[in-house]
């Protein structure tokens, strides 16, 4: 998506070789018009699979998440990070490691907004080790739905994520796809 490639390239900041920092329109300040326009690509790649949830991760995955619930018609479902189990049976967990905080929380859904029935498509902000992902997948799979399709902002391309999930099966669609990172360093793949 060349905006967003574009945005990147201007206002993303590369805090070391694995960590690009977009707070002034997708993690801290939000831009709702590019998060619109997110939503338009990932409806239109997505929009003839089935999918009856759009599941993301709270909290950068929110805004482009739920612009694509809008432009899908269909509900968006937030997982919420725990920083323990707790002991409730309406409920499912799992442990997922924090690329960002290198520290683990406790992914958390209810059983209330899952059925089996469920074709699930997870939109999350940044694509890097492919743990969150991964936990989604655990949830979804435990409670007998499917993940069915994965959609990316920003995908670190040089980090292993994409090549797990894809060797699982799973149908990711990047909207910007970055091979290197440095200080002052931010290139695409293609
Ligand atoms: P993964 O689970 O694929 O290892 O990491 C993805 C999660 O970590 C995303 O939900 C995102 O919040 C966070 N993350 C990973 N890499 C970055 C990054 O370079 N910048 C930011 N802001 N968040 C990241």
């Amino acid at each position: 998506m060349e905006e967003l490639r574009k945005r990147i390239l201007e206002e993303g900041h590369a805090l070391n070789k694995d960590v690009l920092k977009v707070d002034s329109f997708l993690n801290h300040k939000v831009d709702t018009k590019l998060m619109y326009e997110i939503g338009t690509y990932f409806k239109r790649y997505f929009e003839n699979k089935g999918i009856t949830k759009i599941f993301t991760i709270e909290s950068s995955g929110i805004a482009p998440a739920a612009m694509t619930a809008l432009q899908m018609n269909i509900p968006m479902v937030i997982l919420k990070k725990q920083p323990s189990k707790v002991l409730n049976l309406d409920v499912c967990q799992t442990t997922v490691h924090s690329f960002t905080k290198n520290s683990d929380y406790e992914l958390t859904l209810s059983k209330k907004y899952i059925s089996e029935a469920d074709k699930i498509l997870l939109i999350d902000d940044f694509l890097a080790n492919g743990e969150a992902a991964l936990g989604v997948e655990r949830l979804v799979e435990g409670i007998g739905a499917k993940l069915e399709g994965i959609g990316i902002v920003i995908e670190k391309s040089f980090q292993p994520g994409r090549k797990i999930l894809e060797e699982k099966g799973y149908d990711i669609y990047s909207l910007a796809r970055i091979s290197k990172l440095d200080k002052d360093v931010i290139e695409f793949v293609d």
